[in-house]
């Protein structure tokens, strides 16, 4: 016998009560996205290799050692996306959506990376992303905030989810405040791991970042972007937290927060957890007045998140909530063509008068033990049934399943009363 082929490393296949609970939640974020007036943008998979390179910044981790990248039969360089935001700016400077415009954007998609495969952290995992152009006040970034907030609370896992924020200046601020913190970090040297002597000549930004328990406490000794930042980068923090506290929303400040990619300036945020095993973050985000014109556009701010769905799922699987789909009601009926071509007429009829309702049908061979087992394994709520008898009648007849009221038949008028009585 020949092995089963098995799926890529990292890569998942989701089924059963997950995808239950994955529906459930991209359900909910497009209604949210709806409910908060963004617009859905969906792109391509494959890009050019060129505009991650030219966007996330040559020395992140992404562009260094992440990327599924290929050649194609032409021998043009594409990768797979291993974020939204990038593609999301080229997308709109391509369709003419930036120029002088305001526009709020969601995605929800898959990204791909290749890193090493953990307890959160796949190859091919699902990120859903707000993407807002052409607004440069602090107003918006709570907007995003909000969001996330209800999104949280709407879920139920708000309790383990907590809110940082930071700043990281302008641009050209940053440098100066990088040269400090090289210089810094070189007068250390000695306390630093591989990585993050590499990331001296490289990102030292991203030092700040390292998730190596050892590097805690010289970390903690580092300068502090906060005493680096222009007027207009302090005054815009200053509003950014004040407008949170005015809707009492809780945030620390977390002067490390830096974010991997480059394009990021003043405001970064990200909501983290620790209830998922290591601290993790479930949602990152910031401002990206640059990236619009870094990509061939005319100056147009942007601020935008991304959260990983894949994270956000395990979250809501440590509640105690069933996210199945509940059937509301199953037809039953004698296995004959003419008995369940009537059977499938009927269930057609309930699904357009009540087409937020679930319909089972039974289909195969069957007798209504088999078939009454079957609405029982779907938790359906109201079994109807069609045999022969009722066939003949012009009738049909119900059942409230898991109650004592026995099986009734009714006529055709009847039987609508019956629905509309007990399926709401
Ligand atoms: P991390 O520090 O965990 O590597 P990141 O900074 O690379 O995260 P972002 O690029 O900011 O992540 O992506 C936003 C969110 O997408 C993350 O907060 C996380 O929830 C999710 N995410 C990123 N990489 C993965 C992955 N490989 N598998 C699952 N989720 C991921
Ligand atoms: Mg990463």
């Amino acid at each position: 016998m020949q092995k089963n082929i098995q799926s890529v490393r990292g890569m998942r296949d989701i089924h059963s009560q997950d995808a239950a609970c994955w529906m459930y939640l991209e359900d909910s974020l497009k209604k949210l996205s709806n409910r908060y007036g963004y617009e859905y943008i969906k792109f391509p998979i494959l890009e050019k290799t060129a505009l991650f390179k030219r966007s996330i910044g040559d020395n992140t981790d992404i562009i260094e050692k992440e990327m599924y990248t290929f050649a194609d039969r032409n021998g043009d360089s594409l990768s797979m996306r291993p974020e939204g935001t990038a593609v999301c700016v080229r997308a709109g400077l391509q369709q003419g959506l930036l120029y002088n415009q305001r526009r709020k954007f969601w995605y929800l998609g898959s990204m791909f990376r290749h890193e090493r495969p953990q307890q959160g952290r796949y190859r091919q995992f699902e990120q859903f992303g707000l993407e807002v152009f052409g607004i440069s006040s602090v107003d918006v970034e709570v907007e995003l905030i909000l969001f996330c907030n209800r999104l949280w609370r709407e879920l139920g896992i708000e309790n383990v989810l907590q809110l940082n924020i930071n700043t990281i200046g302008t641009i050209e601020t940053r440098e100066e405040y990088k040269r400090e913190l090289v210089s810094f970090f070189r007068d250390n040297i000695d306390s630093l791991d591989e990585d993050s002597v590499r990331r001296l000549e490289t990102n030292p930004l991203r030092i700040l970042d390292s998730k190596n328990p050892n590097l805690k406490d010289i970390i903690s000794r580092a300068p502090s972007i906060l005493d680096y930042l222009d007027d207009g980068s302090k005054e815009h923090f200053i509003e950014l937290k004040k407008m949170l506290e005015n809707l009492k929303i809780t945030y620390r400040v977390k002067p490390t927060l830096v974010r991997g990619l480059d394009y990021y300036n003043d405001t970064v945020f990200e909501w983290s957890t620790d209830s998922l095993g290591a601290k993790s973050e479930v949602c990152a985000g910031g401002r990206y007045d640059k990236l619009v014109s870094l990509l061939g556009g005319h100056e147009c701010p942007g601020v935008g998140f991304a959260m990983g769905l894949d994270r956000i799922v395990s979250l809501m699987q440590q509640i105690d909530v069933n996210y199945n789909q509940k059937t509301d009601l199953f037809v039953i009926s004698d296995d004959i063509l003419s008995v369940r071509s009537k059977a499938m007429e009927i269930a057609e009829g309930i699904r357009s008068n009540y087409p937020d309702k679930s319909i089972m049908i039974y289909t195969g061979n069957g007798n209504f033990k088999k078939q009454f087992k079957e609405a029982d394994k779907y938790k359906a709520k109201v079994a109807v049934i069609l045999g022969d008898k009722e066939f003949k009648n012009d009738s049909i007849s119900a059942k409230i399943l898991n109650d004592d009221t026995s099986q009734t038949m009714y006529t055709m008028q009847e039987f609508d009363r019956f629905l509309h009585n007990n399926l709401v």
